[in-house]
């Protein structure tokens, strides 16, 4: 446990100096606009002094002072509107215009949710067992129609409060809470990669840890995160298990996509593709093909998961399971359970023992 909080701390040391050294990562304009502004924190002086210091410090990222706060602010809301029309058109223009835009907001986020995951689950699903099911999988593996049924039902249950997730994240980047910027502009090529990676690298800890306690936390377990562990065996699992969690599990799961907001800067339109984008990856992880492409943890490495629970809680890639010790490839369990299936010896008295390694000495 020890080294597992070493090695966490290390982590967090680590990313908190990249992230606070991005300062140094502005281009020319900005760096202009950025000379007047405090770079560091000033914890001396009158009360109240380091709160301001630490505003002053987010404030003086590239992609904070890159404009007016106000014009930020409004160029995230034009684009959460842009965003609004594009899907709320399915609406009568006399009803959608009632709406609230945080709740025309809301329901944007569920069609989408609900698009993605009707339409990847049913295409994938068509693919692996109508199309190549007899290569892909034997006949006991491919799981009843009733589970995958079972699935749909708990992810459509779960799905309006997902929503809710992205709903939220939009008001507070729209609030002005946030590190999120509108333009990849607005922090240039470099600086938008270099805090695409932070944001990664924040969101893979934060899944990992929170999937770890999911499953640490004796309570979370049981109230939360075993309704998504009854699928439990290769013909129980399909891409229609990827969104069919407890709603407030699935959340949780999500949330360090919000949280790294309030601290690493994020293109938000990235953000929220990213976000879109785990509804592809869960159908993809739980239909229990075994891709192989390192460093990615794939359906092989999540099936074992399922199977053992004590193993690979990581997100998209083998990074913090490896780096804290709970990593199980797929050769390493087929080579276990190819070891445990194979036959016992039957017990020998020594003298056989004897004969048979003589034996095995003539024939070579
Ligand atoms: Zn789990
Ligand atoms: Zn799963």
């Amino acid at each position: 446990m020890s080294s597992t909080l070493t090695r966490t701390l290390l982590f967090v040391g680590i990313f908190s100096v990249v992230l606070a050294s991005s300062h140094l990562l502005t281009h020319e304009k900005q760096a202009e606009v950025l000379r007047p502004k405090p770079s560091t924190l000033d914890v001396s002086g009158h009360p109240g002094t380091l709160l301001s210091g630490i505003q002053d410090w987010f404030a003086s990222f590239a992609t904070l002072a890159d404009m007016p706060k106000e014009e930020r602010l409004r160029l995230l809301r034009e684009e959460n509107e842009w965003k609004n029309r594009l899907v709320m058109w399915l609406f009568p223009n006399s009803i959608r215009e009632r709406i609230p835009h945080f709740w025309q907001t809301w329901c944007r986020c569920y069609l989408l949710c609900a698009a993605v995951y009707f339409l990847v689950g049913a295409i994938w699903s068509y693919y692996i067992y109508f199309c190549f099911g007899d290569k892909l999988f034997t006949p006991e593996t491919i799981p009843a129609f009733k589970d995958v049924a079972e699935q749909i039902r708990v992810s459509n249950i779960a799905m309006p409060l997902y929503s809710m997730l992205p709903t939220l994240t939009e008001y507070a980047a729209e609030k002005g809470w946030t590190c999120a910027y509108p333009r990849v502009e607005n922090v240039g090529l470099p600086a938008y990669v270099l805090y695409f990676f932070l944001y990664m690298a924040s969101v893979e800890f934060g899944v990992y840890w929170m999937h770890r306690g999911l499953h640490d936390i004796k309570w979370a377990y049981r109230w939360l995160h075993y309704d998504h562990h009854k699928y439990n065996k290769e013909h129980t699992l399909s891409p229609f298990a990827g969104l069919a969690f407890n709603p407030i599990d699935g959340i949780l799961q999500a949330v360090p996509y919000t949280w790294t907001l309030f601290y690493c800067p994020m293109h938000f339109l990235t953000h929220e593709i990213l976000l879109f984008a785990t509804g592809v990856w869960t159908a993809n992880i739980h239909d229990c093909l075994h891709g192989q492409v390192w460093p990615v943890m794939g359906a092989g490495y999540h099936t074992i998961h399922h199977t053992t629970y004590k193993h690979n809680y990581g997100h998209y890639f083998v990074f913090m399971d490896w780096l804290m010790g709970t990593m199980h490839t797929p050769e390493q369990y087929e080579a276990e359970r190819a070891a445990s299936l194979k036959p016992h010896p039957a017990p020998m008295s020594v003298s056989a023992s004897v004969t048979a390694s003589g034996s095995e000495k003539k024939q070579h």
